[in-house]
């Protein structure tokens, strides 16, 4: 940073620059005109000790990072000034102020500011507008965060490949889902799923029609499924159906729907012969009193197995 002059010395013009818009009082510009003027060579951060100064920018560009961070990068321009809120707070300003090109800028002491707003109107006023624009620009950005921050907390809680419900989600919703049926006193129901023999699908078609089998056997899952009800991907070749207010006998029903719909999809859109499929075996488990979500699963998991003794390809309760 390079003292170069004062403003008064300089061809500047106080109308140009956004906080005197409109001022055309002569007694602004005396105010100014032993105010310095920096130089801030492209690439080079504003350093100063005090940092409760305002700057305006009368030429090149500059980048400043806020306290939002992570990338939160404001551009300013010939006009704009920085620092206004440390002036008026009196406090540091910790943003992280770095010259895009070779820039100049004002510096106006924080007593001069005061002087300003106290004695010109148009100042305070321009002020206030500029103040009101940080703010409506700041609450935008922390709502585009919030999108972007549950937008990932959407992405955590599915599973990448078949972009059903994840393990995570499984940890974080059945305990309430229990909890819920346990309070309103309804059926809640739950299927599990393996499909069959997948390992040895593996090994006939290899891991990559595995896993379009498996994206398969997802959306047969999700398509024989009411909205209220959830699809999981418990791990590996295992999947879950949660299914909310059902009772045992409606669960039995839509159990045998995808059993049968799984045993009857299309693993593959091309004509390769013969058509791979799958089967599934289906375990189905509906809350008892008392039982906790882990109860559940394993009622749910014994059901499964005995499908799996049985033959595979079926229901087991
Ligand atoms: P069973 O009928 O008794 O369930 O036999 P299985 O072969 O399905 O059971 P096993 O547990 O022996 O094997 C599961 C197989 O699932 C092995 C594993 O390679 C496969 N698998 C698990 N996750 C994936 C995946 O994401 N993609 C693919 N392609 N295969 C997977
Ligand atoms: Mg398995
Ligand atoms: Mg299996």
């Amino acid at each position: 940073m390079i003292v170069t002059g004062t403003f008064g010395a300089s061809p500047y013009r106080i109308r140009d620059l956004q906080l005197f818009r409109d001022i055309d009082d002569p007694a602004v510009a005396q105010a100014l005109a032993d105010s310095r003027l920096v130089r801030l060579p492209r690439g080079e951060a504003l350093e100063d000790g005090l940092r409760a100064r305002l700057y305006i920018l009368l030429a090149g560009s500059l980048a400043v990072e806020g306290a939002l961070g992570e990338g939160n990068v404001e551009r300013i321009l010939p006009g704009e000034s920085v620092g206004e809120q440390s002036v008026l707070d009196d406090a540091a300003n910790l943003d992280a102020i770095v010259a895009l090109e070779d820039s100049e800028l004002l510096v106006i002491e924080p007593d001069r500011v005061w002087q300003l707003i106290d004695g010109h109107n148009g100042v305070a006023r321009n002020l206030l507008r500029l103040l009101s624009f940080r703010i409506r620009a700041t609450n935008a950005r922390l709502r585009r965060r919030q999108k972007l921050g549950e937008f990932y907390r959407q992405l955590s809680f599915n599973d990448g490949l078949t972009g059903l419900y994840n393990r995570a989600w499984l940890n974080d919703a059945l305990p309430k889902l229990v909890t819920r049926a346990r309070q309103d006193g309804g059926p809640l129901s739950l299927v599990m799923i393996d499909l069959d023999h997948f390992k040895r699908f593996n090994d006939t078609h290899g891991h990559i029609a595995g896993d379009a089998a498996l994206c398969a056997a997802a959306g047969v899952i999700r398509a024989g499924l009411r909205p209220t009800d959830f699809a999981v991907r418990y791990g590996g070749e295992e999947m879950m159906a949660i299914l909310p207010a059902t009772p045992q006998a409606q669960a039995l029903t839509v159990a045998e729907r995808l059993c049968v719909r799984m045993r009857e999809a299309a693993v593959f859109d091309d004509m390769r012969l013969p058509l791979p499929h799958v089967t599934g075996s289906f375990g189905v488990a509906t809350l008892l009193p008392g039982q906790d979500e882990r109860g559940l699963i394993e009622a749910a998991d014994a059901a499964l197995y005995r499908a799996k003794e049985a033959g595979r390809d079926r229901i087991g309760t």
